[in-house]
């Protein structure tokens, strides 16, 4: 049977989860609430039924899950409201700007006894998927630096993602999409982090970021977010023990090249504009395949599909809480650098 859900806060990402509950197999639109009377308004003018308050939503018996989308800094006191009335919760990301807080949230889920997770929608990006399936696969063995970029040239919306105090910046708004998906694609423990940001357009939060995370095992995962790039670096490139991949832009597939053949008896020299090289020669079919991926089949509905099959206790959560985790401290530690300059010891632990 289909699970009733109350979406909070009917802006763009909140307007985005009422239509795609509406077009849902497990989901029943029972309605929004916003704190702007217009945006109740629009709402009702489409056919969505729009509560008269937040304690409303939250007395109506029949809404089973809670779908937090109001901007970064006024997640808290809805989740917490939401799962004191007994409500599973889906907030959306970055879900908080804090671990303390964040742990705020857990512990309130495990008293309250519901179920909480976080919008990690980007994990059903084809792009990623390509990505993942590539490692998974093997052939060209497994990553030894993964990059990952997204590159606007638009600046930063001029909305409350421009001010520090309600959670902007491109490191919580981005980062925390791209820094989920990379910590998927490398799972190894941190060892420390780097990071630096932009400020071009906005000086008062991060318009762009670049950030390092170097692992115990020596691997690296580079994360780069631009909003101030008029022409676009690749959206993923790969280096792995016996080949590269590369994914150019979001609506391409991944291209791979396997090494064949490493020692090779016989270089010929190329000509370059002004000189001869071995090194940065060419390679050709016999030491070297290539190949494209078929871009993966992705529904994100299944997010939807997985969070109702927890509830029902017949699958287990898809973005746990301890990802949810990680992914907060490697903010928390990309913040505490870009801010000192230096490198971040990352705790595992913590
Ligand atoms: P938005 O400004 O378009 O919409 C926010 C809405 O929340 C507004 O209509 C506002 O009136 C309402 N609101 C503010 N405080 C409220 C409160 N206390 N109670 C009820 N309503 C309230 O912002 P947005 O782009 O929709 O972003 C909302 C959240 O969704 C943010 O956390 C953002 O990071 C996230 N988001 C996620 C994705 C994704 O792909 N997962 C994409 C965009 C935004």
């Amino acid at each position: 049977m289909k699970k009733n859900i109350a979406v909070i806060g009917y802006g763009g990402q909140g307007g985005w989860h009422a239509d795609h509950a509406l077009k849902s197999d497990v989901l029943n639109l029972a309605g929004i609430y916003d704190i702007k009377p217009e945006r109740n308004a629009l709402a009702e003018s489409r056919g969505i039924h729009a509560y008269a308050s937040l304690e409303e939503v939250l007395a109506d018996p029949a809404v089973e899950i809670v779908t937090v989308a109001t901007p970064n800094d006024t997640h808290l006191p809805i989740v917490l409201a939401a799962l004191a009335a007994g409500k599973n919760v889906v907030c959306e990301k970055p879900v908080e700007m804090s671990l303390a807080v964040l742990d705020e949230m857990l512990a309130a889920a495990k008293a309250a006894g519901k179920l909480f997770t976080v919008h990690q929608n980007r994990r059903w990006d084809v792009d990623f998927l390509a990505m993942k399936q590539i490692i998974t696969e093997g052939k060209i063995g497994a990553p030894i630096n993964v990059e990952s970029r997204i590159h606007g040239s638009r600046g930063i919306p001029s909305d409350w993602r421009c001010e520090k105090e309600h959670g902007g910046g491109m490191i919580l708004d981005w980062g925390v999409h791209l820094i989920d998906q990379m910590l998927q694609l490398i799972t190894d423990p941190i060892d420390n982090v780097y990071c630096t940001t932009t400020h071009i357009t906005n000086k008062e939060v991060d318009d762009g970021f670049k950030l390092t995370i170097n692992f115990t095992t020596g691997k690296t995962a580079y994360v780069e977010v631009g909003t101030y790039n008029f022409i676009a670096l690749p959206r993923f490139y790969m280096q792995a023990e016996n080949g590269s991949a590369l994914i150019t832009d979001w609506r391409e597939k991944a291209q791979v090249a396997h090494c064949l053949a490493w020692h090779e008896s016989d270089v010929l020299p190329v000509q370059t504009a002004a000189g001869i090289t071995k090194t940065m020669a060419p390679r050709d079919s016999v030491t070297m395949e290539t190949w494209e991926v078929e871009r993966p089949v992705s529904d994100v509905h299944d997010f939807y599909r997985n969070f109702c099959a927890a509830i029902d206790g017949t699958a287990e959560q898809a973005i746990k809480h301890c990802e949810v985790r990680r992914v907060m401290k490697v903010m928390e530690a990309a913040f505490a650098s870009a801010e000192t300059g230096a490198r971040v010891a990352f705790d595992e632990n913590r």
